[in-house]
Parts: structure tokens; sequence; C-alpha cells
């Protein structure tokens, strides 16, 4: 008999929670020590840690009612089918979108760029034209642009970034023009912690019938976003970023636009019919979901989802507000150490660099000290080579991270000063 009382994909809504050290409980990895010391876990920004209620819900579908969907006309398949598509309706509401078709599930962020670029780009984009991205694009949005750009003769346009690190908007109106078919953008950038204001990018862009995709990896994991706000044609994230599992993420287009575009991989599950001369497709999402998908992924995506929805987010925000300012103030008393990123309101993704040290060293010496953050490039390198550095050290944190962790990073990065200095 299952252990859960609850069918596959439908998750039991607890109260809400704001206390970090309540929402801490539900994510059993927190309790790890590295290198004898406790984990203090802010690396959020390359991977969130998953909290019980998705790792649940995947074992239970394996457990419990492992099939393939849409195919089987036996029970599991059955129930498989229904968690598939509820978790798609769940993603759908929550993002305050009104049909669950509009929402593809891809590998994630990388693959639905990817996806956009090659289906909606080979139909749209031709020699001359301009492709329009940020300063501050990750490289899953730049690379497939790029090769579009090639393929079709086009060209990338930059739209630049001011000092502080915002996007630089009084640019924006001059790079809109006749030529551009797409402006696509980063929701928050994942070296700067900038909040774009999305909803004022994508009037400006729809305005001039230009098309737009909205990258939100790093906006989705800090509370809800709202599709029908925002305006955009196409919205990207990956679940792993949200409490999700890896391997599964999703692409939003709006319905029209979605159902004009053609398939950008065939196979079995997205056509209607076939014959060695020719295939009709299925309406989406189907025609861009060849294949098995990731069926535990979603099932997990939508749990990640429900455990998301339920949380306090107005004060979860505020709470992730105070981790950044207190974060800002430690490290800035440190000499010699520069953050990337001040614009107010950022997202809680703090990088920064420090003089005669390099952030692999910095790196090394908080994991020492149980410390996890990220050094490298961040898969940023057009912004960094912006900003006149080669890598930086970056710390990005989650709801569940606490004001007593960020006192553990500034005295771990003090360290790493005295050790250097
Ligand atoms: N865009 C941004 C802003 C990101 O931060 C990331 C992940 N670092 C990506 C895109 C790519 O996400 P994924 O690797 O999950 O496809």
């Amino acid at each position: 008999m299952s252990r859960h009382p609850y069918p596959l994909g439908d998750l039991p809504s607890p109260s809400p929670k704001l206390n970090p050290a309540i929402i801490r409980r539900d994510f059993p990895i927190l309790e790890r020590r590295v290198h004898g010391k406790p984990l203090v876990y802010l690396d959020n920004g390359a991977t969130s840690q998953k909290p019980r209620a998705v790792i649940d819900a995947i074992r239970h579908f394996y457990e419990n009612g492992c099939a393939n969907i849409h195919r089987g006309v036996h029970l599991l398949s059955g129930e498989a089918t229904q968690a598939y598509d509820r978790a798609r309706t769940g993603i759908c509401r929550a993002m305050g979108a009104a049909h669950a078709e509009e929402f593809v599930f891809v590998r994630g962020t990388t693959e639905a760029i990817n996806l956009v670029a090659r289906s909606w780009g080979d139909l749209h984009v031709h020699a001359g034209d301009e492709i329009l991205l940020t300063e501050m694009e990750h490289h899953a949005n730049i690379v497939p642009w790029q090769f579009l750009a090639k393929r079709a003769g086009a060209k990338i346009r930059v739209l630049p970034i001011t000092p502080d690190g915002a996007l630089d908007l009084e640019r924006l109106p001059a790079l809109l023009t006749e030529k551009t078919r797409i402006l696509a953008f980063t929701h928050v950038s994942n070296v700067l912690g900038t909040v774009n204001p999305a909803a004022e990018i994508c009037k400006a862009a729809r305005d001039r019938g230009i098309v737009t995709l909205v990258d939100g990896a790093q906006a989705v994991p800090h509370g809800p976003v709202n599709l029908s706000e925002i305006g955009c044609d196409f919205y990207v994230f990956s679940g792993h970023k949200m409490f999700g599992p890896d391997g599964i993420g999703v692409l939003y287009g709006r319905g029209k636009l979605l159902a004009s575009l053609p398939p950008w991989q065939g196979g079995g599950d997205m056509v209607e019919r076939v014959s060695f001369e020719e295939s009709t497709f299925r309406p989406p999402p189907d025609r861009f979901e060849a294949g098995t998908p990731n069926i535990s992924g979603a099932i997990g995506l939508g749990a990640a989802f429900a455990y998301h929805d339920q949380l306090n987010w107005p004060e979860l925000r505020e709470h992730e507000h105070n981790l950044v300012t207190a974060t800002h103030e430690a490290l800035l008393s440190i000499p010699g150490l520069r953050i990337q990123g001040t614009v107010p309101g950022k997202a809680p993704v703090v990088s920064f660099t420090m003089e005669g040290i390099h952030p692999h060293d910095i790196g090394t010496i908080l994991d020492s000290e149980g410390v996890a953050i990220r050094a490298g490039n961040h898969c940023a390198q057009p912004l960094l080579a912006r900003l006149g550095i080669q890598s930086s050290a970056r710390a990005s944190f989650a709801c569940y991270n606490t004001l007593e962790e960020v006192e553990t990073l500034a005295n771990a990065v003090r360290k790493a000063h005295r050790y250097f200095a």
C-alpha cells in the first residue's frame, strides 16, 4: 500500500511558512556537515536544494506509479499521464496564465532558448534582421542566437548596462528598429542580481511589433512570476533552481504564436499521422515534446511549484532583501573587496572580487569553512569582460538561508583576506 495518501503529482498544501528556520526543516540536505562544519549552502544561483515534498513526489512516482504517459491503456499509464498533465496545469495556474497548452516541458532554460531560436527563429529571422540581447546575458541566452544569426545572416545587437549594473534603458528605443525581430533578455542577472523591469521592456518591444523572450532562470526561485503582468511572448526557466529536479524546465509561449511554430524535434507523441512521405503534427504542447519526456521530473517540478506556492513570499522577499543588505555591509568592510552589481532591489546574488586573491582561492578557503559558493565566469563572459574582470566569487541565497549564515560567510571571507593579505 502507498505510504502517500495523495495521488501522484497532487501534494497537500501545508500552512504558509515564513520563518527560515522552519523552512530549513523541509530541506534534508541542510542538515549536512562538510569538512566537519555545518553546510552553509550559498550556491543557489547554480542550483537550489530540494524540499522533502519534491523528493517524496519523485520517489512516490517510482515506487507506486512508474509508467510511460499518453500511450498505455493500463491504469498506471493513465495515472502517470494525469500526474504529468496536472503538473503542467499547476505551473500554469501558479504563473498567472490561462492555458496549460502554452507550457512546454523541456530540459531547462538552455533547451527552451534553443527551441525558440530554432523553431521561431528559422521561420522569422532572415538576412539583415537584428536580434537584440543585453550585456548581462548568460551564455544560454547568447549562443543559440549566434547559431541562428549565422544560419540566417542576421546581426546580434546588444543593449549595454550602466556602471551600477542596470540595463541602460535610455538606449533601448534606438536599438528597437524596424530590423529587430526579437528582444531576448534576462529577468534577473545571475551575476549582478539586477531585477530588470520585464513588463516595461516587453511593452516597449510589443509597441513596435517585436517579439520578446524573457530568461526567468534566476527570477522564478524568488517568488511567483506573473506572466500576464509581464506580457512577454516567451518565458523560459529551469526547475532545478527553484526547488525542483534537474533535467526539467519550462518554455511558456503565447498561445497563437506557439501554435504557429513548427516542431524542432521529430519522434513519437508529437505527431498526428505519419507516412513515409510526410507527417502531420499535434498542437502544442505535444508538438514540442517529442519522445518520452522527463515524467518524474515534471511531477517533481509540479511538487516544487506546490511547495513554492504555499510560502509567504511578500515576507520572504523582505527576508532575502535583508540577506543581501547584510552581505553587502559585511563584505564591504573588508579591504580590497569589490561587489559587482549594486542596483537597489536586487535579487539575493552577491558577486565579488578581492584584490590579490583569485576567486577560486576564495572559493576553496570558504569551502574549508563549510561555505559553498561559486567562483568563475558564471557563464557570462561578455558581462565579465564589460566589468573588466575574468572571474568572480558569487554567493547566491535562497529563502532558507539565514543571517547567521551571512555572518559565517563574512568570517570565512575575512579569513581568506588574512591568509592572502
Ligand atoms: N540563464 C540564466 C540567467 C542562468 O542563471 C542560467 C543558469 N546558470 C541559465 C540561463 C541556464 O540554465 P540551465 O543550465 O538550467 O539551462
